[in-house]
């Protein structure tokens, strides 16, 4: 029996707080009728699924129920704008509504051409070059190829001496088969928006203080942010924000939380044998994959119900009358904390090792770093919700979703802002989706994008100007 590990997961390598959020109401995900439906036993099936794909950990990202979402065949037009802003150097609303204007045309193309080229997990090579030269061409310093991940990238801007840094994420990545169906799009164009429009507004008031910019790649698979964290990519920052699109009602946002996660993979070695002559000859895989499957289904009578624990088995040349020598079965686990994210994996995992050790069989595990839940930063949030309701009358709840993120552990270390917001999606078209790339593609999104990117910049200028308000982004943060 060996363990071995991707990198390291170890609890000590943040040794922050793991405080338990407030319970909020999560939405379930829909149910595929066709996912509980079997062949019978005439029947023949031959099953075909992307295994990657299959690996690949949700990402539902709304915020209420599906009945509430925002339907793509509306076409409801935004809130008139009323800003109640006062429109001085305090605000640098001027600044940043004028900039966004201007750029809002080549954001838009950006993304256009972001989803046309969708790339997967570490391959953002073209979002990489596209991305690097658009912040090269307003006046930032970029560094390619950062950290040493191919496809990450930094783009810095430094006005005066001194001063806050803002750190800010650009996602990049799709999904196998599926195109941008998460927006990684659209949150790459905010990301660059909101750096654009900072440099404006700290010029323009001749504020001091640095913006960091990260294209971080792969987060729907791979943790890219993680790699980033581990390597010193966040160590500058004082605070760092992004935000994602998601299905929710219209003209909507949410800041609550998200699912801590851990991708576990297991391998059983045994030894075939002639399942009639001589079976007693064999080492049998299956059943120590099929021994584990039976033990977590017994355990999921004490979990909690927001726990959630899913895999599969894969098998290679399996025949029936020879005794299997190998099974793979990869598993997700969530837990809505890290803590009891950690607990229950560890339950998981007697699971596998009994299962080995009743069955004789060699084991491997592999885990990836696991995914944080998400820990809005309270006086963040607070003013995210201010500027979208003075500017826009808009509402931001603090639902929270059951997807997963690798910023979850960025917030941890350092105080963040993670908001998700509504575009308009098709029934039963959330993320992930042939639907959501659609909707990803849309005017409509493209709208919501460039509003959260305001709010997002007018939060952030206020945290790198405002010394008191920064005060109480730390203190809520050491709460
Ligand atoms: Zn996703
Ligand atoms: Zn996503």
């Amino acid at each position: 029996m060996t363990f071995t590990s991707n990198t390291d997961s170890s609890v000590g390598c943040f040794g922050r707080l793991f405080k338990r959020r407030k319970a909020g109401t999560r939405p379930r995900a829909a149910t595929s009728p066709s996912s509980l439906s079997s062949p019978s036993s005439s029947e023949s099936k031959t099953e075909k699924f992307d295994k990657n794909q299959c690996f690949c950990p949700t990402c539902d990202f709304s915020f209420a129920e599906e009945t509430a979402w925002w339907p793509s065949e509306s076409k409801a037009s935004l809130p008139p704008y009323e800003s109640h802003f006062v429109q001085d150097n305090l605000s640098g609303a001027p600044y940043i509504n004028h900039t966004l204007g201007i750029l809002e045309r080549k954001l838009r193309d950006l993304s256009m051409q972001l989803h046309e080229h969708p790339e997967t997990q570490f391959q953002e090579k073209f979002a990489h070059d596209l991305l690097t030269s658009f912040m090269e061409d307003h006046g930032f310093k970029v560094s390619k190829q950062y950290l040493g991940l191919s496809t990450a990238w930094r783009a810095e801007y430094t006005h005066g001496k001194g001063g806050r840094v803002m750190g800010i994420n650009s996602e990049m990545d799709a999904l196998t088969g599926l195109g941008h169906a998460c927006g990684h799009n659209l949150i790459a164009i905010s990301g660059c928006g909101v750096a654009i429009a900072l440099k404006a507004a700290l010029e323009a008031t001749n504020t001091p203080g640095k913006i960091i910019l990260l294209g971080t790649p792969a987060e729907e698979t791979g943790g890219g942010k993680i790699i980033l964290l581990e390597r010193g990519g966040y160590d500058e920052m004082d605070m760092c924000i992004m935000s994602h699109p998601g299905p929710g009602p219209s003209h909507s946002f949410d800041v609550g939380s998200t699912n801590a996660m851990q991708n576990i993979e297991i391998e059983y070695f045994g030894k075939s044998a002639h399942a009639g002559a001589a079976p007693w000859e064999g080492t049998n895989a299956l059943d120590a994959a099929f021994l584990a499957y039976s033990s977590i289904s017994v355990l999921r009578q004490q979990m909690k119900p927001g726990y959630r624990v899913h895999g599969v088995i894969q098998g290679k040349d399996w025949l029936p009358n020879v005794i299997p020598d190998y099974a793979k079965l990869k598993w997700i686990v969530r837990a809505p904390t890290h803590t009891e994210l950690q607990v229950l994996a560890e339950k998981i995992l007697n699971c596998f090792r009994a299962a080995a050790l009743a069955t004789s069989c060699e084991m491997t595990i592999k885990t990836d770093a696991p995914y944080y839940e998400l820990n809005q930063n309270p006086a963040l949030s607070k003013q995210f919700e201010t500027v979208i309701k003075d500017q826009y009358r808009m509402e931001t709840t603090c639902r929270g979703s059951t997807a997963s993120t690798d910023f979850g552990n960025v917030c941890h270390r350092i105080p963040s802002l993670h908001p998700m917001y509504a575009i308009p999606t098709e029934p039963n078209g959330g993320n992930h989706t042939p639907a959501f790339a659609r909707s990803a593609a849309t005017e409509e999104a493209h709208e919501a994008t460039m509003i959260v990117t305001n709010a997002l910049a007018l939060t952030a200028f206020r945290a790198m100007r405002d010394e008191a308000f920064f005060q109480e982004v730390i203190q809520s943060f050491n709460a």
